[in-house]
Parts: structure tokens; C-alpha cells; sequence
């Protein structure tokens, strides 16, 4: 039997009648678009985080895309960001014509390298756009303290951290606001696309809620310009209110896996052997991802095929090297760490019904290739 990364039919199957429950409910409510639905998602998602409003849209993407559109962020505005992220991220910056800056990550932990943002901020800077990868948040403190100095709005990418915490204040909470993506491979994932956006600022809000309305304020009437369909279907919104319950029990599940995985590959580890992720001081990891890396990334990937394991790489190809993004101007050689860590990451197997026995076939087999390099 094949292992791959990732699997929600083993969830589904727990969670089957639930779900099936979640679409009748919709059908019979007489309400097909923005209803109780994706109201009661919001009040919960919002209480959640203890954060004053949520507003739901279609996908992560245009979370981003929309939450920048609402604090201020239009063409030629920059916002300074990573290019080691899920190119959406970068996606949606260029979508609403504004101009994304990249600065490094850390070797460490994969993110933001928020020592290069000052450097980076220009008369054009308009944002900050930190992305909490894998399920680990960035550094903040510095963020918010240079946003105060230069007035520049901070916008958190949550699409990965679900849960998380950074010196005990949630992701998505911390900054202006937090964009999460509820794509199904996620902490908090639906059955199909989905996204919301955290603020404290209730103009923000209001904003959000006409952007992803055509732009209206009110049925047929547009007063905000370039506006959007990006609603969330009642359906998913159902299921993610009833998935939400469970989202501490997922993430509790998925730090058991990061923590058999951590135990099982100590052994590996040390000089030129395989880096097991790293959670910083004041973090709480919730393993969206178990990344780790090694030198000889490409064969290990290659000969655990032999064993029917299929990994991950997240991801291949730093965003400012992509022939899609040539218009921004960066070369290779640009961000040296992002480039280096991309040559050698991978991800292990990683959703929370991971069975105990799959991953030690993985642990085992990864000890036996890497014995032989
Ligand atoms: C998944 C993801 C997104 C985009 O979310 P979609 O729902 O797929 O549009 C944005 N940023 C990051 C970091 C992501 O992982």
C-alpha cells in the first residue's frame, strides 16, 4: 500500500456521517449562498481566536488577496514578504498590481529573516506580509514594532498555522489581520476550497465583507471598486463549522506524528546527516508540514519509491526564481538561503489519523536509505 504526504480518506472515514450531515443540513436550510452557515462559521472562527470579526471567502488566495485590498495595499504599493512560501502567497500580491519585495528566510526555521526588513522598506512599502510556514509562526515582535515606525499595515499568513500560538497570542491575531486558507490538505481543511480572514478593525471588515461581494454595500449597489465574487459556499462552511470542534483534537494528533518522527530519526541527525525541524522559543508548532532536509535530498526521494513511500517537496522552486514572476527582476543568486533550503528540504507523511505502524515503515526506511548514501 502506498505512502503518500498526505490522505484525508482515513478522516472522512471517522467523520463520514458528520460531513454527509453537513450537506443535508445546507440543502434543507432554504439558504444556498451567505447564510446561517457561513455566519455561524464566522462567529465561531472569530471565538476561536478570541478576534473581534471574521470574514469568510472563497479561497486562501484571495484572503490574501482581499485582506491586502482592504488595508490599503493597491497598484505599485510594495509589501515586503519571502519568497520561500506557496507562490499564492506572492499570487495574490501581484494580482492586485501591487509590487512584492522579497527579504531571506532563516536557515533554522525556514521563515522570515526579519533582521533584512528595515533595509527593505522603501517610500513605497505598504505592508508587511510575514508567512507562518508549516505551521510555525514568524517572528513578530519586530514586524509590528517596524510596521508602528514606518506606518505600514501587517498582514499575517495563516494559510499553514491553524491553532498556532507565538508567545500565547494566536496566529492570525497578531498583525492587522491573519488570511487562512482552508484547502483540504490544511490544519483546518474543507472539502474543497475556502478561506477567511481575522481583524480587529472593524472598517477592515466591513471592507472585506463588500470586496467579496461584487463590491457591494448593499444588494446591487457597488460603492467599492475593484470588487469581487469570493464567497464561501454554505456547504463548506458547515462543514468547517463542525470541523472547527475537532481542530485542537487534529492538532493534538498531528505533534503526536512530529513527535514520533522527531524520537525515530534522532539517530540521523548531526554533521552533513538529515535537520529535523526546529519549533522557536514562544512557538507552539502545529505541523502543517514536517519538513526536514537534508544534502542528498533527490536520492533519498527517488529510493524511497522503492519502499512505496512518495514524498513532498514544499516547495521546489522559490517563487522569485519562477518564469511567472520574471516581470519582478530578482536573479538567481538573490536570496542564497531561500535557494539553498529549496534544493534540500522534503516533507515526511504528515495529517493527523497517520497510522502509528505507516510511520515507523517511514522511519524505518528512510534510516535504511540514507545507511547506504
Ligand atoms: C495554501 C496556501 C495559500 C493559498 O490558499 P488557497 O486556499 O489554496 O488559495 C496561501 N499561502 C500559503 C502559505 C498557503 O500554504
Amino acid at each position: 500500500m502506498a505512502t503518500r504526504v498526505w490522505d484525508y480518506l482515513p478522516e472522512y472515514e471517522k467523520e463520514r456521517e458528520d460531513i454527509l450531515a453537513a450537506v443535508e443540513t445546507v440543502f434543507e436550510s432554504g439558504r444556498l449562498v451567505l447564510g446561517d452557515s457561513v455566519r455561524g462559521f464566522e462567529e465561531s472562527f472569530a471565538a476561536y481566536h478570541g478576534s473581534p470579526h471574521c470574514v469568510t471567502v472563497d479561497n486562501g488566495t484571495n484572503a490574501v488577496k482581499l485582506a491586502l485590498q482592504a488595508l490599503g495595499v493597491g497598484r505599485g504599493d510594495e509589501v515586503i514578504t519571502v519568497s520561500n512560501t506557496a507562490a499564492p502567497t506572492v499570487v495574490a500580491i501581484d494580482a492586485i498590481g501591487a509590487v512584492p519585495k522579497f527579504v531571506d528566510v532563516r536557515e533554522e526555521d525556514y521563515l522570515m529573516d526579519t533582521r533584512q526588513v528595515a533595509d527593505a522598506i522603501t517610500p513605497r512599502t505598504k505592508a508587511l506580509l510575514p508567512v507562518h510556514l508549516y505551521g510555525q509562526c514568524a517572528d513578530m515582535a519586530p514586524l509590528t514594532e517596524l510596521a508602528r515606525e514606518h506606518g505600514l499595515a501587517v498582514l499575517e499568513d495563516c494559510a499553514q498555522a491553524h491553532g498556532a500560538r507565538h508567545h500565547g497570542r494566536m496566529a492570525g491575531t497578531i498583525g492587522d489581520a491573519g488570511a487562512f486558507s482552508f484547502y483540504p490538505t490544511k490544519v483546518l481543511g474543507a472539502y474543497g476550497d475556502g478561506g477567511a480572514v481575522l481583524t480587529g478593525d472593524q472598517e477592515v471588515a466591513e471592507r472585506l465583507r463588500r470586496l467579496r461581494y461584487y463590491g457591494m454595500a448593499e444588494r446591487y449597489y457597488v460603492v467599492e471598486a475593484p470588487g469581487h465574487n469570493a464567497r464561501l459556499d454554505e456547504v463548506q462552511a458547515e462543514i468547517l463549522r463542525r470541523k472547527l470542534g475537532r481542530l485542537d483534537d487534529y492538532i493534538a494528533r498531528r505533534r503526536a506524528v512530529a513527535d514520533r518522527y522527531t524520537e525515530g530519526l534522532a539517530g540521523l541527525t548531526g554533521p552533513g546527516g538529515l535537520v529535523l525541524p526546529e519549533v522557536n522559543d514562544g512557538n507552539e508548532h502545529v505541523y502543517y508540514l514536517y519538513v526536514v532536509r537534508h544534502p542528498k535530498r533527490d536520492e533519498i526521494i527517488e529510493q524511497l519509491k522503492a519502499y512505496d513511500i512518495w514524498l513532498n517537496i514544499s516547495y521546489p522552486w522559490p517563487v522569485h526564481t519562477m518564469t511567472g514572476f520574471a516581470h519582478l527582476g530578482y536573479r538567481p543568486g538573490s536570496l542564497p538561503v531561500t535557494e539553498r533550503l529549496a534544493g534540500r528540504i522534503f516533507s515526511l507523511p504528515m495529517y493527523p489519523s497517520l497510522p502509528p505502524d505507516r510511520q515507523d515503515k517511514v522511519i524505518a526506511a528512510l534510516h535504511e536509505v540514507i545507511g547506504r548514501l
